[in-house]
């Protein structure tokens, strides 16, 4: 048990101390975070809702664990002498271990990460959106409650457990009693204070009010009792003509929420905050989406997707076992909470809805996989969202930028998972480039800029864009006032592989292959003059690769360098060194070092006197040096890692001294 180890035992309760990140947070949240503290109660109810789910999902193989009159429900009870308001659901429920590990912590896998970085940037805006991000629903009716209780029990098993804290750092478990399966939580609310946002939570009203603005389209009745002043049976007059008796209070048990599922109203009739409120519950993040769409199918297949898109990247979106994928309905019943066949992998951040009429209800997990109802859809809400992000970007490039920061990365596996779209997602992928230090480019942006008779996309990929930016392969291109695009994320290495032109534009690495830069005539002078100094150069060329072969496949002039003496470049279809370099870095690959080439800058002074020293003596010692050291400074400059720095500092150290 690594999150809460008891503390002391009495006879049958124990105490518990929450995890220390958990009391932080906790402190957060109820001394700081919300003004808003009405929200407790969506958080509680989507919570039962979820519950809910569960018993039923986990019905649909296991039958004893819900008889077939059981109603779903959630029921509100309140007590205005005791100021208490009980949740009671009749959901999965949950047996003592899972209470300790889902109730004695708060977003387990995330919370110390989560903390570390409060500590880093303790602003409460940062405060709440990092909150935000990982959920502390639960704990948020600490807002409005000095003491919570919660006696809940696992579908299937007998015993019942009871849980109580007062949010001070310590919770107790005990034994419980529970007549129905489910989890029945009881706030014992703080003193009502209006102007502070807290309402009396055992009014009716109130509670009624909340419900419908967070939790109308719960799917499960939301249940209370309304205190009706009635008649009494009528009574007789001291004429013994019948009169009604007096009134007395009735209670009538109502249900708060329409149940409309929201997919189903007419979108123009939905209101941003309920589409919010609807997202929150289906995605438990706090933020309200960054935009909203509502598609309609019909033909052939008949359904409708109501999608969002996050303002906020999830801390797991790159975990590898993160569960993903869209709310998938059948009829308006929910059968799979995260269906990953509806959306391929790279739109892993879209969250939402898909209700069909036209699947099976018992549809496994394994249909879904191979099923053409499924992959039809798949292909079509690709598209839509595709074209929706390409409209956001035409229209707000600000709020797709927005978006960008957050998603971007994970757009861009699109270009190898799903070639058949490239078409779509290239232009909507930005890029750091040559053009600008801070601002991304587009592939358009690129192409409105290039120079006449310009035939490549030329980009450098790397670990950073600093690194990339002060790499000697891009002298030329600076020179000569050719765009680069900086291709620095991890992914970008693998990506561009399975891209080859844009708008028939190739794409071209400088730092592979040869280039040829400027208008035919140029070219033609370049490499006219290219041949000329090869043919000057070429016996020292000879000697320097003998003296390097077994790390270098070939020592060549270069047209792409202007300042420096030196630099590596790779074979058209080899790997870059970055690519290598994260290649070898995950774990197990197991990659041969390729050779690469090197390329002289014939301008250079250092060219021109080493090639004296050569010509006055072909085997002097000293250009063995030199070559280590030619060697060495062409893999710094590209950001590559020595081979061996032990030996590179000798031979500096001996260089030094002849310096003096
Ligand atoms: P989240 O809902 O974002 O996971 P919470 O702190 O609200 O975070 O809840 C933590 C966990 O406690 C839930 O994921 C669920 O497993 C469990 N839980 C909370 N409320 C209930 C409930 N009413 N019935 C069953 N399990 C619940």
């Amino acid at each position: 048990m690594p999150d809460s180890k008891p503390q002391n035992s009495s006879e049958s309760a124990e105490t518990f101390a929450f995890q220390a990140e958990t009391r932080q947070l906790l402190d957060i949240v109820i001394h700081s975070l919300y003004s808003n503290k009405e929200i407790f109660l969506r958080e509680l109810i989507s919570n039962a809702s979820d519950a809910l789910d569960r018993r039923r999902f986990e019905a649909l193989t296991d039958k004893t664990l819900l008889s077939e009159d059981t109603q779903l429900r959630i029921r509100l009870e309140t007590d205005t002498e005791a100021r208490t308001l009980t949740l009671d659901d009749n959901g999965i429920g949950m047996n003592r271990q899972e209470v300790i590990d889902n109730i004695g912590t708060i977003a387990k896998s995330g919370t110390r990460e989560l903390m570390d970085r409060l500590a880093k940037n303790p602003n409460p805006e940062a405060t709440a959106e990092l909150i935000g991000r990982f959920g502390v629903g639960f704990y948020s009716a600490f807002m409005v409650a000095d003491r919570i209780t919660l006696v809940t029990r696992r579908a299937g098993e007998e015993d019942a457990t009871r849980w109580e804290s007062t949010g001070d750092g310590t919770y107790s478990l005990d034994e419980g009693s529970l007549d129905h399966v489910g989890t029945r939580i009881t706030l014992h609310l703080t003193e009502a204070d209006p102007e502070n946002g807290i309402e009396d939570f055992t009014d009716f009203h109130v509670l009624e009010e909340i419900v419908k603005k967070h939790s109308d389209f719960v799917a499960y009745p939301i249940l209370a009792e309304e205190m009706r002043e009635e008649p009494g049976a009528e009574i007789l007059d001291a004429d013994g003509k019948p009169i009604p008796g007096p009134t007395q209070s009735v209670a009538h048990e109502v249900t708060l929420n329409s149940r409309i599922p929201i997919w189903t109203r007419p979108s123009d009739e939905v209101t941003e905050e309920e589409y919010a409120e609807f997202y929150r519950h289906i995605s438990h993040d706090w933020n309200p989406p960054l935009d909203t769409l509502s598609l309609r199918a019909e033909g052939r297949i008949e359904y409708r997707a109501l999608l969002f898109l996050p303002k906020k990247a999830p801390f797991d979106l790159f975990y590898r076992d993160t569960q993903w994928g869209l709310r998938l309905y059948v009829k308006r019943v929910l059968i799979m909470e995260n269906c990953d066949g509806l959306l391929p992998a790279y739109l892993r951040f879209v969250r939402g809805i898909v209700d069909s009429a036209d699947l099976p209800l018992n549809i496994s997990r394994e249909m879904v996989q191979q099923d053409r109802h499924i992959n039809q859809m798949r292909k079509w809400l690709t598209k839509k969202v595709l074209d929706h992000l390409g409209q956001i970007q035409r229209e707000d490039e600000e709020k797709y930028l927005s978006l960008w920061k957050e998603f971007g990365r994970v757009l861009k596996e699109g270009l190898s998972m799903d070639q058949e779209n490239q078409k779509r997602l290239l232009p909507i992928l930005y890029f750091a480039s040559s053009h600008d230090e801070t601002k991304l480019t587009t592939l358009d942006g690129y192409l409105e800029r290039m120079k006449e008779g310009q035939e490549e996309i030329f980009y450098l990929t790397g670990e950073s864009r600093t690194a990339v930016e002060s790499s000697p392969h891009l002298e030329a291109f600076r020179e000569k006032g050719y765009e680069v695009l900086y291709l620095v994320d991890p992914v970008d290495e693998i990506v561009i592989q399975s891209v080859f032109e844009y708008e028939g534009k190739r794409f071209k690495s400088v730092g592979k292959g040869s280039v040829e830069l400027g208008t035919e005539e140029e070219k033609k002078e370049a490499e006219e003059n290219l041949a000329e100094k090869s043919k000057e150069f070429s016996d020292l060329m000879t000697r320097l690769q003998k003296l390097l072969e077994d790390t270098v496949k070939e020592v060549r002039l270069s047209t792409r360098l202007t300042t420096s003496p030196v630099c590596l470049v790779a074979d058209e279809n080899d790997m870059s060194p970055n690519l290598e370099r994260l290649l070898r870095q995950s774990e197990g690959a197991d990659i041969p070092v390729q050779k690469r080439i090197l390329e002289l800058n014939p301008e250079h002074d250092l060219l021109t006197k080493l090639q004296a020293r050569f010509q006055a003596d072909p085997v002097d010692p000293i250009l063995e040096d030199y070559a280590q050291l030619l060697l060495a400074y062409g893999l710094i400059a590209e950001g590559s890692d020595l081979p061996n720095p032990a030996a590179y500092n000798k031979l500096v150290g001996k260089l030094m001294l002849q310096g003096l």
